[in-house]
């Protein structure tokens, strides 16, 4: 990582961000504890947590653009580091395309 990208990374905090990890896709795995109504499967059978209407996973508090769940969150959740590669990602692709819904797998 060169010097520019340190400063970007530096500079990333989620309390300025719209929580745009929170709209992507959460694939559950077996040993995550969230509690089954926040969760839905897919048509091809994929665990996930479900979203609301607007595309937003149903464990994010709207008003405070924070996770209801914090402490059992999944796996995948606890991966996304913030500041890190994928989080980094998310927001250039973001800046790139604007808003928009994919999907995330973190193995
Ligand atoms: S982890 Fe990254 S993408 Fe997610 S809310 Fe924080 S800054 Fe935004
Ligand atoms: S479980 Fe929490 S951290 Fe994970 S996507 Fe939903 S609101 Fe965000």
């Amino acid at each position: 990582m060169n010097r520019m990208e340190r400063e970007k990374k530096a500079n990333i905090t989620c309390t300025s961000c719209d929580a745009l990890c929170c709209q992507l896709t959460v694939v559950l795995e077996a040993r995550d504890a969230v509690p089954a109504h926040l969760t839905t499967r897919l048509a091809g059978g994929l665990h996930v947590m479900a979203k609301d209407e607007d595309g937003w996973c149903v464990a994010l508090d709207g008003q405070q653009m924070n996770c209801r769940i914090y402490d059992s969150r999944p796996i995948v959740c606890r991966s996304f580091v913030m500041g890190g590669a994928y989080c980094r990602a998310e927001r250039d692709e973001h800046a790139r395309q604007g808003d928009r819904t994919i999907a995330l797998q973190l193995t």
